[in-house]
C-alpha cells in the first residue's frame, strides 16, 4: 500500500536483522521500497537486494557525497550496468545523484560534472532520477532544465515555496519523510501541507531521518535513532493529518504519484499500490 521511495537498505546499520526490517515493513503496510545506490561500489548490493525481496526495487546512481575519487571510469561503468539492468524489471531508474553544497570538502565542479553527466545518462536511456538536493536547490534544477530530464523524485525536499514550484514546474516530486513529523520542521510542513497532492511522495532516506516518535520529539537528533521503512506508515499519517484527508486517499495519491516520477513501478501495483489491500 505505502512505498517508501528513497531507502537505504544495503548501509552496514541493517546488517543484522535486513530481512526482518523488510517484513516490519510488510507488516506495517510498507509493500513498495525503492534503493537508490550511491556508488559503483554499492550497484551489486542494491541489486542483489532487490532481487531478494519482492517489495524492493533499485537504482543505479553516484550519489553527491561518493564523488571525491570518482571519474570517468565510474560514469562508464554506470551506463554499461544502466544499459544492462534496461531489462530486469527491478532497475527503475538514475540515483542517488545531485548536488550538495553543505557537506564541507566536496569539489563544487567536480560534482557539478558527475551530476551533469549522470543527467545525461538518465536522459538517453530515458530514465527518472532521484535526486539529493542540499543547499543545491537551484543548481540542481537548472541543470535538470538544460540537459533536459523531466521525471523522478527531489528527495528529503528542504526549500522554499519558489524552490519547489520550480521543481514540480519541471515535472519532479518531491519526497517527504521523517522531518515533517517535527513540529520544529516549520518550512518542511507548510510545504508538506500545502503543496499540491500531486507534487508529493512518502520515503525514510532509512536509516538516516528517523521520525519523532524514534527522538523523544528532539528534532535534529535523528542521526541518534536508527530509522526504517515501516515508519512510511507513521509518517503518512501524519501527513495526512497535516493535510486534513483521509490515509485512504493519500495512499491512493501518493502511489500514483511515485509511478508518475518512476513508471517502472507500474508493473507492480499488485503487489506494491494501494489495489493490495482489497486483494
Ligand atoms: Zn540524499
Ligand atoms: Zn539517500
Amino acid at each position: 500500500m505505502w512505498v517508501d521511495t528513497h531507502c537505504h537498505l544495503d548501509a552496514s546499520e541493517f546488517d543484522a536483522d535486513r530481512d526482518a526490517v523488510v517484513k516490519a515493513a510488510a507488516q506495517a503496510g510498507v509493500h513498495g521500497i525503492v534503493l537508490p545506490a550511491v556508488a559503483v561500489s554499492n550497484f551489486g548490493a542494491v541489486r542483489t537486494l532487490a532481487q531478494r525481496h519482492a517489495a524492493c526495487v533499485y537504482a543505479l546512481g553516484i550519489h553527491p557525497l561518493c564523488t571525491p575519487g570518482a571519474g570517468q571510469a565510474d560514469l562508464d561503468r554506470l551506463r554499461a550496468e544502466v544499459q544492462a539492468s534496461l531489462v530486469d524489471p527491478r532497475f527503475v531508474g538514475i540515483g542517488e545523484i545531485g548536488l550538495d553544497f553543505f557537506v564541507p570538502g566536496l569539489e563544487a565542479d567536480h560534482q557539478t560534472w558527475l551530476y551533469i553527466e549522470q543527467l545525461k545518462i538518465a536522459r538517453e536511456f530515458d530514465l527518472p532520477v532521484l535526486l539529493h538536493v542540499r543547499r543545491s536547490q537551484d543548481q540542481v534544477a537548472a541543470q535538470l532544465r538544460r540537459i533536459g530530464v523531466r521525471q523522478g523524485i527531489a528527495h528529503a525536499f528542504n526549500g522554499s515555496e519558489q524552490q519547489a514550484a520550480r521543481f514540480v514546474d519541471l515535472g519532479l516530486k518531491l519526497g517527504f519523510g521523517g522531518n515533517l513529523t517535527f513540529e520544529r520542521a516549520r518550512q518542511i510542513r507548510r510545504l508538506a501541507a500545502n503543496l499540491p497532492l500531486d507534487a508529493l511522495v512518502l520515503e525514510t532516506d532509512a536509516p538516516d531521518i528517523a521520525p519523532s516518535w524514534l527522538t523523544d520529539g528532539q528534532f535534529g537528533e535523528q542521526r541518534n535513532a536508527r530509522n526504517s521503512p515501516a515508519e512510511v506508515a507513521g509518517i503518512a499519517v501524519e501527513l495526512a493529518a497535516l493535510r486534513g484527508i483521509d490515509p485512504a486517499a493519500l495512499a491512493q495519491a501518493t502511489w500514483a504519484n511515485a509511478v508518475a516520477a518512476i513508471p517502472r513501478l507500474a508493473r507492480f501495483a499488485d503487489t506494491m499500490g494501494p489495489g493490495r489491500a482489497a486483494a
